[in-house]
């Protein structure tokens, strides 16, 4: 199955509630920022996905001469009250429809889109923006964003595991020890997605997958990833999972960063646990490999393998998680 065919996806953008908290989230601010740098006087736009509109908006009032704002959910009726109420109605015309099926009446020079999932590409909303690019993107025209990066790192968190283990151990009087490995195990096959702190990090992160130009990358590139890691831990500290989070530049020199030494956004961060935790030397090489593949079932979710071992010895271990978050 392809992307498209994944109805109940576009329910979950219906209500309100999703869109509030994306509008409230500092992404707004950053695609607000780099909609003003753009250079969009005279320009034709399509918003992909234009949820209220707000993008869409904002590129009218950045002097773009004509926006198509594409939405398949039913929020399409809100982006359209919000555009009449602005007084945009025609230079922001709102269609309800998948972009993949929607006709515009001529190709236009700019894309912009907030299409990022968890980890970067849950819900692989990418696969819609470049189909979109394909067909309506004039040869030379631009993307916002223009580049997308995914960044791997180990993290540590004693206090969260001592906790488990004392929760575990007294459940109103009751000593339920014998199910805390289950729950661990539980936790080690679904991300979860979380602000992990800056300083659980121990050590620098891995850059999993670079797509340095969205204009010209091909869909392939973005519809399953193999990356390698050797990484060095700062620290002496038991491992107990990878954090996966990432950036994209808006315009050139305008970073969108979603990493933990970064101020919060609405992805937070997703921890993919270990069911063991690995205990790690200062200095010690942490090496191995994340592979990412649209799962069969459902290609807005992933399937992810992380193998890794640390190169003071012991066997490679390996991890699989399906990433089927909602965030
Ligand atoms: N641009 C808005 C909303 C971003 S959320 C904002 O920045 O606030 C992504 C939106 O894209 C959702 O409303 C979702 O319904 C829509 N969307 C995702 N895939 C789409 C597709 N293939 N065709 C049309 N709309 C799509």
């Amino acid at each position: 199955p392809s992307v498209e065919a994944s109805d109940g996806y576009f329910e979950s953008y219906a209500g309100l509630g999703i869109h509030e908290e994306m509008l409230r989230c500092r992404r707004t601010d950053a695609y607000l920022q780099a909609i003003r740098s753009a250079g969009l006087a005279g320009k034709t736009v399509l918003d992909v996905g234009c949820g209220t509109g707000v993008l869409a908006i904002a590129c009218a009032r950045a002097g773009a001469r004509k926006v198509y704002a594409v939405e398949a959910s039913a929020v399409a009726e809100c982006a359209r009250a919000v555009v009449s109420a602005s007084g945009l109605t025609g230079l922001v015309e709102v269609i309800r429809g998948k972009v993949e099926e929607v006709e515009l009446p001529e190709r236009v020079d700019v894309i912009v889109s907030e299409w990022m999932g968890c980890f970067l590409l849950y819900e692989s909303m990418l696969d819609s923006v470049l189909r979109a690019r394909d067909r309506w993107l004039k040869p030379g025209g631009s993307m916002l964003p223009r580049r997308a990066q995914m960044w791997l790192a180990p993290f540590r968190d004693e206090e969260a595991a001592e906790e488990q283990k004392a929760f575990w151990a007294d459940v109103h009087g009751i000593d339920m020890s014998c199910l805390a490995p289950i729950a661990r195990a539980e936790l080690a096959r679904r991300p979860e997605v979380e602000l992990l702190l800056a300083q659980n990090v121990i050590s620098s992160p891995s850059c999993v997958l670079d797509i340095g130009d969205l204009a010209s990358c091909d869909l392939s590139d973005c519809q399953s990833l193999c990356a390698s890691f050797d990484l060095s831990s700062h620290v002496r500290a038991e491992l107990h999972g990878f954090v996966g989070y990432f950036a994209v530049e808006l315009v050139p020199g305008q970073w969108l960063s979603t990493a933990p030494d970064a101020e919060p956004t609405h992805w937070r961060h997703v921890l993919f646990h270990c069911e063991l935790p690995l205990p790690v030397q200062q200095d010690e090489r942490i090496r191995g490999r994340l592979t990412m593949t649209q799962a069969t079932q459902n290609p807005r979710c992933w399937d992810v393998v992380i193998s890794f071992g640390v190169s003071g010895g012991g066997e490679e271990r390996t991890q699989r998680y399906e990433l089927d978050v909602r965030c």
